[in-house]
């Protein structure tokens, strides 16, 4: 009968009276089906051998478990000793009992799990050494991570791996319409959880992200390029015919320049620019206009003019620029690419009609097939005097006359009549000047005096008028020369030299008053300290002193640690190995007291003077802690060889080992013990300055009071002997699953980064030394925690240490809790353990 007093069918046995019991019970094969690992789930009763009198000495209260693998059935082939044992399963407090006459199972049910399995199949077997036992039910399984999709990538479902601890990763495939960013990966762990999600997919152009899907962009949307941004609406006068467009084309009669983003509105080509006013100035026309009322949808808008020079009255036109006879028309500022409304048309022919057309465009003018439209202006040039002389050129100067060359004006304006020559004495001009006139385009000047200068001007005249007088043309006649002298260079070079000379003075003298400054400041400083108990202590002494600012190791070290004399070690055995020699476990005995265990970490015959100034640094960092949770110093040996440095025996050894022997046997209190030690050792290492940069439970060492204590202080150790530094990208060694992003990427270390690490010690503590991020790539750690995945809560473990593992895993350092919060934290767990139970009803850290 079950506990519901319906029947059911067991196996049992009960030879609890005879001896030497050895009953075998065998499963048929079973087909391992691609598990890795397999679980075994059983249901049994057992009776108390208490409750059955005259069995005492033959009774027992255990059965054993047993696997054996074969690629086939094999029946009974199996020998009884080719059975593997898997484990020697009690009951688990619950007996058979007879209550009121009546026999009552109390069921038990374990599960144990066996891997890593590889044949095709496997028996199991339960021997029964003398127990009163019946088994009701015996459940097989394996476990799988059922397929899932995130971050718009399939995971297919795959079954876990061979141990409790290794993760299987898989690659997940983008879904439709979706391509990769970053190669989508997760992890699935023994227990058949997905962990660790990495990379993602994105949806491709013209699809947008909708509940782990890609969609087509409806008609009238569109997407260029793929990303997690979602379909943009068509932009004005554009539009798609089909759903998941890349762009949108432009409406007809509407176009987009080359290089208009594919989200700009589509645009047409302007209209005609409006009320043009134009006023003629002799041969010059000056044109002014309004903005076309229409300017297309866009903000480039140029003009340009074109013009036409007309014979007569409704004659035929030309261009202006190929009319024969004529100079070449200019514009002002020019004649296209206009940015403003207005223009200015010189050198026109005097009485001549004029036809200009005024066009407005853009950046799409080009693209459209529809001549542009223009706004037309017809002109009539007035009378006009000629141009000015140019280039007037001397030729032939003597004492007393001389000959002048020139060409005609570029714009006679009709037919020149005559060249008007004025010219006077050049400082003269006031009290008289001559004028000569010429019908060719020279004359001869005479009647000047010797050696003066004279100023020549020349001037057209036709009917319409005479032309303004050329440019000045200085002259002289007879003499020439004239030096330049240096003379007024020579005041501002001397100057700027005398500048240059008083700044240099002036900032030499800034810089030798600071470093004066500096020393005393440095001097006045100085450290006073004294010894006391073997130890030296610093009277106000807050930060501890790095021993690398010493130039020689041993004096830095008998700065801080007294000297032991070898005769007073014994060495006794061997217990671990370190960065720089053997750590032996040994006695101590000082004058006058008992003697002590000790470990005791030996230099190494051969060792370099770098590898002798590291070792001694850690003894100096030591000696000036004195904190029940760091490891103490109680002493050196330097006088002799091998040179030693001497702590207190911590008989558990370090941490991470210690937990793993010890898997799962602790209350949960007792491990919020450990931690709470751990955690106040870091509070006076903080208080002090110190930054440690390599907390990890392999460098918390442990006594037989399971008192936690922070060790490892060589900070040479951090660089190069911790074998799980890994060298990152900037050059430095650095244990990058117990380090802080901020140190890992910037080498920002700070009592903050040391809370990163104390949080996965945490995490250490609470899966019984699990490797942190299990059996990840450093690549694949550093990417993730950049992603912003965090390790999860292990089994088992509280939600208040889980959160509080998440605060001091903050990306912003300054958001993370400071040690002293830490405690007052764990120190309120320990006071009241029932919030322990209650997943996140602790308040988070104080002080936030
Ligand atoms: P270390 O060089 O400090 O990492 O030490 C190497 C190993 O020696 C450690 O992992 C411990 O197992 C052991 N060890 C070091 N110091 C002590 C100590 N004070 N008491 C006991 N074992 C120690």
């Amino acid at each position: 009968m079950d506990e519901y007093f319906s029947p059911i069918h067991t196996y049992q046995v009960c030879n609890v009276m005879s001896p030497s019991q050895n009953n075998w019970l065998r499963t048929s094969w079973l087909p391992r089906d691609g598990a890795r690992r397999i679980y075994i789930e059983v249901k049994f009763t057992l009776r108390d051998c208490n409750s059955m009198p005259g069995v005492l000495g033959t009774c027992k209260e255990t059965f054993n478990l047993y696997y054996y693998e074969s690629d086939r059935a094999v029946g009974s082939a199996v020998r009884e000793n080719q059975f593997i044992k898997i484990d020697t399963i009690a009951a688990d407090e619950s007996f058979t009992g007879v209550d009121l006459g009546v026999r009552r199972l109390k069921l038990n049910t374990e599960v144990r799990g066996v891997g890593p399995l590889s044949r095709r199949g496997f028996y199991l077997a339960f021997q029964d050494i003398g127990a009163c036992i019946a088994l009701t039910s015996v459940r097989v399984y394996y476990k799988r991570c059922v397929g899932v999709s995130r971050n718009l990538a399939v995971f297919t479902d795959v079954v876990t791996g061979a141990d409790s601890s290794s993760l299987v990763e898989v690659r997940g495939q983008c879904v439709d319409h979706a391509e990769e960013r970053d190669t989508p990966k997760m992890y699935c762990s023994a227990e058949g959880e997905w962990l660790v999600p990495i990379g993602r997919c994105v949806c491709s152009a013209g699809f947008e992200e909708h509940t782990d899907s890609c969609v087509a962009c409806e008609m009238g949307f569109y997407k260029p390029v793929a990303g997690n941004g979602l379909c943009g609406k068509c932009p004005q006068h554009s539009h798609s015919e089909t759903r998941a467009a890349l762009s949108c084309p432009c409406d007809s009669n509407y176009y987009r320049a080359a290089d208009d983003p594919p989200a700009a509105p589509c645009s047409r080509p302007p209209s005609a620019p409006v009320n043009v006013i134009s006023s003629v100035n002799g041969t010059s026309v000056n044109l002014e206009w309004d903005r076309p009322q229409d300017t297309g949808g866009r903000s480039d808008l140029k003009y340009s003019v074109l013009c036409q020079k007309c014979s007569g009255e409704g004659g035929p036109c030309g261009d202006c620029a190929s009319s024969p006879g004529g100079a070449a028309v200019r514009f002002v500022p020019r004649q296209t690419g206009l940015t403003e409304p207005w223009v200015t048309v010189l050198n026109l022919v005097a009485h001549t009609n004029y036809s200009f057309r005024l066009l407005a465009m853009n950046a799409v003018t080009h693209l459209s097939n529809e001549p542009s439209p223009y706004a037309l202006v017809n002109i009539t040039t007035n009378q006009a005097a000629p141009s000015e002389v140019m280039e007037i050129r001397q030729q032939n100067t003597s004492q007393n006359s001389v000959i002048l060359l020139w060409h005609e004006p570029d714009q006679p304006n009709g037919v020149i009549l005559e060249y008007d020559i004025k010219y006077y004495e050049k400082d003269n001009e006031a009290h008289s000047y001559s004028t000569l006139k010429s019908k060719n385009t020279s004359a001869r000047v005479s009647g000047l005096k010797p050696g003066t200068k004279y100023i020549f001007q020349v001037r057209a005249r036709t009917s319409a008028g005479c032309g303004d007088f050329s440019q000045n043309v200085e002259i002289q006649t007879g003499k020439a020369g004239v030096c330049v002298s240096l003379m007024k260079l020579q005041i501002p070079v001397v100057c700027v030299c005398v500048c240059v000379c008083v700044c240099v003075c002036v900032c030499v003298c800034g810089l030798y008053r600071h470093c004066g400054y500096s020393k005393a400041f440095q001097d006045s400083d100085e450290e006073k300290m004294h010894y006391q108990n073997g130890h030296v202590s610093f009277p106000d002494a807050r930060f501890y002193i790095d021993p690398h600012t010493y130039e020689d190791p041993c004096h830095a070290v008998h700065e801080f640690a007294r000297e032991i004399e070898a005769s007073r070690i014994k060495i006794e055995k061997i217990i671990g190995s370190g960065e720089f020699g053997e750590v032996c476990y040994g006695r101590m005995r000082l004058p006058g007291k008992r003697d002590i265990p000790v470990a005791l970490k030996t230099l190494k015959a051969g060792y370099t003077e770098k590898q002798k100034r590291d070792f001694l640094a850690e003894a100096s960092i030591m000696a000036q802690f004195d904190h029940p949770n760091v490891i103490r110093l109680e002493g050196v040996v330097t006088q002799s060889k091998p040179a030693m440095i001497i702590t207190e025996y911590m008989e558990n050894g370090s941490l991470d080992s210690f937990l793993r022997r010890h898997d799962g046997q602790f209350t949960v209190i007792q491990l919020v013990g450990l931690l709470r030690g751990i955690a106040a050792g870091m509070t006076y290492l903080s208080d002090l300055g110190y930054i440690h940069r390599d907390l990890a439970a392999r460098n918390i060492l442990v006594n037989s009071n399971l008192v936690c204590k922070v060790s490892d202080f060589g900070l040479s150790r951090v660089l190069e002997d911790d074998p799980d530094a890994a060298y990152t990208t900037s050059g430095g060694k650095i244990p990058i699953r117990w380090t802080a992003p901020e140190a890992i990427t910037f080498r920002k270390f700070s009592s903050s980064s040391d809370v990163w690490s104390y949080g996965v010690v945490m995490w250490e503590v609470t899966s019984y030394g699990e490797r942190p991020y299990w059996n990840l790539t450093n690549r694949d750690v550093i990417k993730s925690v950049e992603e912003g995945y965090r390790l999860p809560a292990p089994m088992g473990c509280p939600g208040p240490l889980h959160t509080l593992m998440l605060d001091c895993w903050q990306k912003d350092r300054n958001e993370r809790p400071r040690f002293c919060q830490i405690v007052t934290v764990l120190d309120k767990l320990i006071r009241n353990p029932e919030n322990l139970k209650s997943m996140d009803t602790l308040c988070r850290w104080v002080g936030r």
